[in-house]
């Protein structure tokens, strides 16, 4: 290490005032995320070159990437096939070659003089001999410290803003390398005690091994380090969540009590197995006098409503209150509707509430909710609106709790005093996923399906092969089922998306299905205008739905037999395993088509997955190896995508010591007062603040 000069760098300066930077590459690094120094370091490489081992000339071979060591013997311009070029040439003991530039000619002129020592770095080629394009090169008598030759060289991650700046992988690793001569010593978050427990270098040796690891065992330590601070402090995180949940009270409602009892009765089948071990693990929360905070899985079609609507009734029997959150209208109602059959012959007051409830209805279900006369209210969003008061709320239900945020989730639960909260999603999550974003939850599977499933065959096939698809679905009506067609519209805002849809319908209406009844479904109409299509084609009034993704999660239509879905390559495998739940759900057989239009190879063997099996957990594990966590159970939303070293489907190991390792120090420290942990708490403070929600932390 040099002797420092001047005021040291520290993490939290703008990296405005690195060397090598300067405002207008700052306002460049602003696009990627970069404001401070500590951003910058952890801006990490994309990949690396290893330029550890230099090649004779003679040795070269075409297309390999190489790095080669000469002097300079020749320099010039140069003109073939009507282009200009610059042309350098070097020279080692056993032969010659050219290095070429299209461009820039002013600057790359001035760098090299004959007689130079110069080490170029490149895929070799051939044209008339031995040439690299463009190569990238280390002068090597003027820089002591080559920076491109000898040593694995990192390759950053580029954008367009960037490289208008200049800002390179090469002028980064300048950039990187001078801000260590003058940064501050890092300080390490860990104690070196736990840190030896551990086995994880030092935070700044990791660091500095990320731009410019030694070899590939630093490599491997450093970026070990460097995920592991990632999970640990999720883990962290979920364990300080669970503590101020353990520490809530929670009321107790230890009997089963005479509704539970009628509505058990009267159910048309039996409980799976699946669902009675999870109504005790259900029963067991309402028992411990703690508040209960349970995420549900189960597939599509495993009887999660039932299961609600069991657990509703225990609270519901006490005289206390339940709210059940949908996150569309057409799952809210169809929610009301089955708990409605369910309860048909039992004397229990629930009301529907959302967007689309008329006025002086909507101030009817208000008044009674405040007073206590209704006991359970289903609904969407229109739930957590500032009008609406609970009497008592003690228990709350979301569906599909993947499609709200932390903040909506957390405005329910305000309504009511430490409500016990019962989240169920119909995503089977990985098991390192769930401990991630779901850590400080109890989690209960219900990992088998009713036995009257007759289940699904499914098939992808080629746009030539629509002619059978259609026929197919016209026999299924013409047999009194009936079908859907997905297209996607992934985002409702996208006008093309929707366009294509509208026009698909169309012309199945017009040329394909003009004898068919057919309903067209999507997520720009209005409330009763959705409604109005969906109650059409329950009643069996329409025979095909054309749908976007809105029928996506949920809907039970026992008559469907046929599922098809445009451009399936467009979705995830966890996507379209849902949308095929939606059939194949009675006793009758399902099929489900998925017409792949795009995609290549790549797509076919994704969706061929799907063909092959029906184990949801299969295929959300398949799906995450494949599409990264970032595309899942609303990882952006939950701000996770903030992880730079971490890999959900790779860290399983990782993810497991980290967290036992963060739920052991909060056991023992539980506001990590303690002195050696303030900087962790401190970094959970500033970094994860808004995660905190309603923990206490201070
Ligand atoms: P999901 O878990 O996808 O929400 P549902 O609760 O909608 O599944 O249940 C799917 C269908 O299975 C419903 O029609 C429901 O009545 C039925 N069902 C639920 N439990 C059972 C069971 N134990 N036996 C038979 N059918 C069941
Ligand atoms: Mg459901």
């Amino acid at each position: 290490m040099s002797v420092k000069v001047s005021p040291l760098i520290r993490l939290t300066d703008s990296v405005q005032y690195v060397k090598g930077i300067g405002p207008v590459r700052a306002e460049a690094l602003q696009e990627v995320g970069v404001s401070t120094v500590e951003d910058l370091l952890y801006y990490f490489p994309r990949r690396y070159l290893d330029r550890r081992s230099v090649s004779p000339i003679r040795d070269l071979r075409i297309g390999e990437q190489a790095t080669v060591l000469g002097r300079v013997t020749g320099k010039g311009m140069k003109y073939a096939r009507r282009r200009k070029f610059f042309q350098v040439t070097i020279g080692d003991d056993g032969g010659t070659l050219n290095c070429v530039w299209f461009r820039g000619f002013e600057w790359i002129q001035d760098r090299f003089q004959v007689g130079d020592r110069v080490a170029v770095h490149g895929k070799v080629e051939f044209y008339k001999q031995m040439q690299m394009v463009h190569p990238d090169f280390d002068l090597m008598d003027q820089d002591e410290d080559p920076l491109h030759t000898g040593k694995i060289v990192p390759l950053y991650p580029g954008t367009a803003g960037l490289k208008a700046t200049g800002l390179d992988s090469r002028r980064f690793r300048r950039v990187i390398r001078d801000l260590w001569e003058r940064l501050a010593p890092i300080p390490d978050l860990f104690t070196d005690a736990f840190r030896h427990q551990q086995s994880l270098p030092a935070l700044e040796e990791s660091l500095q091994q990320i731009h410019a690891p030694d070899d590939d065992s630093s490599y491997g330590q450093a970026a070990h380090r460097l995920k592991f601070d990632e999970h640990f402090f999720l883990q962290l995180l979920m364990a300080v969540r669970r503590r101020s949940l353990d520490a809530l009270p929670g009321r107790k409602f230890p009997e089963l009590g005479p509704l539970v009892r009628q509505i058990y009765r009267s159910l048309p089948y039996r409980l799976t197995n699946a669902q009675v071990r999870v109504m005790r693990e259900i029963r067991g929360d309402f028992q411990a006098g703690r508040m209960m905070n349970r995420l549900l899985q189960g597939d599509v079609g495993s009887g999660k409503t039932v299961l609600a609507l069991l657990a509703a009734a225990i609270v519901v029997g006490k005289q206390a209150q339940v709210a059940v959150m949908a996150p569309t209208e057409i799952l809210a109602g169809q929610h009301y509707r089955a708990f409605t059959a369910l309860c048909a012959n039992v004397d229990l007051s629930l009301a529907l509430l959302t967007g689309s409830t008329p006025k002086e209805e909507r101030q009817t279900i208000l008044q009674k909710l405040r007073d206590g006369e209704l006991s359970l209210v289903i609904g969407t969003h229109a739930l957590i609106q500032k009008d609406v008061a609970f009497k008592d709320l003690a228990l709350m239900i979301v569906d599909e709790q993947h499609r709200f945020g932390v903040v909506q989730r957390g405005q329910l639960m305000e309504k009511g005093v430490y409500p016990h909260v019962l989240a169920m999603t119909a995503t089977p999550i990985p098991r390192t996923l769930a401990i991630t974003y779901h850590g400080d939850m109890d989690i209960s599977v219900l990992d088998e399906l009713p036995g009257n499933r007759a289940g699904v065959i499914t098939t992808v096939i080629q746009p030539d092969q629509l002619d059978e698809t259609y026929q197919l679905m016209r026999r299924e009506v013409e047999l009194g089922h009936q079908c859907f067609l997905v297209y996607p519209v992934i985002t409702e805002s996208e006008k093309g998306d929707l366009k294509a849809a509208s026009a698909g319908y169309a012309h199945l209406k017009k040329k394909v299905f003009p004898d068919i009844g057919m309903g067209f479904l999507h997520g720009r109409m209005k409330g009763p205008d959705k409604e109005q299509v969906m109650t059409a084609f329950l009643a069996r009034e329409t025979h095909i739905l054309i749908a976007t993704t809105v029928i996506e999660v949920g809907i039970d239509v026992p008559n469907a037999t046929v599922m098809v879905v445009e451009n399936a390559e467009r979705f995830g495998l966890t996507q379209l395993h849902q949308l095929r739940g939606r059939i194949g759900r009675g006793s009758l057989k399902g099929r489900c088509v998925l017409i792949q239009r795009g995609g290549g190879d790549e797509s076919a063997q994704r969706l061929a997955i799907l063909e092959r099996t029906s184990d949801g957990f299969e295929i959300a594990d398949q799906d995450l190896k494949l599409r990264g966590h970032g595309e899942l159970f609303g990882a952006r939303q939950h701000g996770y995508e903030k992880m730079r070293m971490a890999d959900l489907a790779n860290d399983g190991p990782i993810i497991r010591v980290a967290r036992q390792a963060a739920f052991a120090l909060i056991r023992h420290d539980p506001n990590l007062d303690q002195r050696e942990h303030r900087p962790l708490k401190q970094v959970l403070i500033d970094k994860y603040r808004q995660q905190l929600d309603f923990v206490t932390i201070s």
